[in-house]
């Protein structure tokens, strides 16, 4: 009998030291996770000669620098562009961009050079977390992801430590999709409830495949409308809407007076035989030793852009760019099975934007730099501004993942379920809206696009509210100004009256 009880009790014993030690939530039980913020691209500096009186922050470059730099090439720009002399203004714009970012150039192994560092890297202290609060995970953009998705597991493991949890939370914005892919590729979704993609290139986004394969071209449809669409949010400040109005009218005149394409003319020729020299002298040495960049060529664009950027058929470069393919290749089953896993997932995008100019997909819609069919892992969209055409949405079997305004169909996305659009959302812009939605998200039981009342799939974001409006219908400037009467929304108005009004008489 004695035995038999002191079996129990020792039992028991175990049992207790035992859930101390497995049960993780038990050191904080205020059920909520910690978020991990996956940054997005140049979120922590990068800086040559750390600590020295020589020292200089290449990334984000500091403007100073990049003015006293464009100081000295001004004349020979200047020159060239007087001259019309392609030879002359691809030596001027090489030299700049190599004294600006050559530096920023990884050797043939993939690795930065010993005296260009990232300094300021987090490492996750104290032990507050919740919904205001997050873990903030940054890296060098230049290198390997899977040298991120290394350093991630290692800060996941630190955070549940910290507070006590057993899983986090991840929130990636933009360039963070790539480090997820690579984590999610090497180390599965264990010990992970929620995935947010928040305007992430997970499938690459095409200017970046399209100016590694040298595609370059200027156009003055896409430089008006992408003046349009991004000024508004390229400066904040006091005087802004008055300057933002002025750029407006002037990009518009220039356009409807035939300027522009002028310039677009003379640009393009130019372009053309200087942009070799560019690429040649400077682009290719620089960025195309950048395994990070290289992350954001989509498939069908890579082996187009291993050619032209003149990758290296060996070493550790070569390994560490074709290494990221896998993880792209295997991010949608990787999403999908996190979560038919119970991994609550949201991927978000925007469209209708009118994406970066000087490439020749300049039709894509976008977030203004990633294309939505990249972002939302498939969607079938419009060109930007435009419906789907009519004989895809009358071949069209069902509407179910339809956008109301017929830009795009989510029916091939790979979770459809649960991605969410949202219409001139310029890309990662802040939104109190957006961020509402991610709140519901991480505390909601179950996560698709039909949850939540107030966030349908597909939204329309107005900035100057900072918040989100289901979309209803075709984006109409006149009833758009009704609702949401302000100064960006009476421009965009007042502009869609002079655009019809050339469109009938001019
Ligand atoms: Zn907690």
């Amino acid at each position: 009998m004695k035995k038999a009880v002191s079996l129990i009790l020792s039992a028991v014993l175990i049992l207790c030291v035992s859930s101390v030690a497995f049960a993780g939530d038990a050191g904080c039980g205020c059920g909520f996770s910690p978020v991990i913020y996956v940054g997005p691209l140049g979120c922590t500096p990068i800086v040559k000669d750390a600590g020295k009186d020589s020292e200089q922050t290449l990334w984000k470059i500091d403007t100073k620098f990049l003015l006293s730099k464009l100081g000295e090439a001004m004349p020979g720009i200047s020159r060239a562009l007087l001259t019309r002399d392609a030879d002359l203004l691809g030596s001027a714009i090489a030299g700049f961009v190599k004294d600006c970012f050559g530096d920023l150039a990884l050797d043939s192994e993939g690795n930065s050079k010993p005296d260009v560092t990232t300094p300021e890297l987090n490492i996750p202290q104290g032990d507050r977390h919740g919904p205001d609060s997050d873990y903030y995970f940054d890296y060098d953009f230049r290198l390997d992801p899977y040298e991120h998705a290394d350093r991630l597991h290692e800060f996941i493991d630190k955070v549940k430590a910290l507070t006590g949890h057993d899983s986090v939370k991840l929130k990636c914005s933009s360039m963070g999709g790539v480090v997820l892919s690579a984590y999610l590729d090497k180390y599965g979704y264990d010990g992970i409830d929620v995935i947010i993609c928040r305007c992430c290139p997970l499938l690459g986004t095409a200017v970046a495949g399209e100016a590694f394969c040298g595609k370059i071209e200027l156009n003055s449809t896409s430089l008006t409308r992408y003046g349009e669409d991004a000024i508004p949010f390229l400066e904040t400040g006091f005087a802004d809407d008055f300057i933002e109005g002025t750029l407006y009218a002037l990009l518009d005149t220039l356009k409807v007076t035939g300027v522009i394409d002028g310039i677009c003319a003379l640009g393009d020729r130019l372009i053309t035989k200087a942009g070799k020299k560019v690429f040649d002298e400077a682009l290719i040495p620089i960025f195309g030793t950048l395994p990070g960049i290289w992350a954001f060529v989509p498939e069908e664009y890579f082996d187009e852009a291993v050619d032209f950027m003149k990758l290296p058929e060996t070493g550790g470069l070569h390994d560490k760019v074709f290494a990221y393919r896998k993880a792209m290749a295997n991010i949608k089953n990787n999403l999908r099975s996190a979560k038919d896993s119970g991994v609550k997932t949201c991927i978000i995008c925007g469209y209708n934007v009118q994406r970066t100019p000087l490439v020749t997909l300049w039709k894509s819609t976008s977030d203004g730099t990633v294309d939505t069919k990249y972002a939302s892992l498939g969607a079938v969209c419009g060109d930007v501004k435009e419906p789907l055409t009519n004989d895809y949405l009358k071949s069209l079997k069902n509407g179910d993942y339809l956008s109301p305004d017929n830009m795009i169909d989510a029916s091939s996305c790979a979770l459809p379920e649960c991605t969410w659009f949202v219409r001139n959302w310029l890309h990662c812009n802040g939104n109190a809206g957006i961020d509402r939605l991610f709140n519901l998200v991480m505390t909601a039981d179950e996560v698709s696009v039909t949850s939540f009342e107030e966030f349908p799939q597909f939204l329309e974001a107005d900035d100057d509210a900072d918040t989100v409006y289901p979309v209803t219908g075709a984006p109409d400037d006149a009833s758009n100004l009704r609702e949401h009467p302000s100064y960006l929304n009476f421009i965009r108005y007042i502009f869609s009256l002079i655009k019809s009004f050339f469109e009938r008489f001019g």
